[in-house]
């Protein structure tokens, strides 16, 4: 049998979470949005006073982030890895290669 893909293994183990716990009432794609950025804010927090290092509340927070981004991506009928990858298509001709290489400049400035 073919080991599952990462993504597949993730989205199977949050479905089993949330179907055991009956918490899919409470994920609709507004509160799963707002979860995102609260989660975000306190992964910023783990920032706050200084930059810092990673440390297993980065980690943590990091993962309460990702966790609301595939629940919120599962919810809209679609694969996170996919999201990704079809946004990097759009960003990776916003942004050539030969153009954006070593800068940070905004792709309308390039
Ligand atoms: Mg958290």
């Amino acid at each position: 049998m073919e080991k599952p893909r990462p993504d597949e293994s993730v989205i199977q183990s949050l479905t089993d979470f949330v179907a055991e716990r009956e918490w899919a009432q409470f994920h609709s794609e507004g509160n799963l949005a707002k979860s995102i950025a609260i989660e975000a804010g306190e992964l910023l927090e783990c920032y706050q006073w200084d930059d810092g290092e990673a440390s297993d509340e980065v980690e943590s927070e990091l993962a309460d982030v990702l966790t609301y981004g595939y629940l919120l991506a599962m919810k809209i009928g679609k694969s996170p890895a996919e999201l990704i990858l079809n946004k990097l298509e759009i960003t990776r001709r916003k942004y050539p290669a030969e153009k954006a290489r070593g800068t940070s400049r905004k792709y309308d400035q390039l």
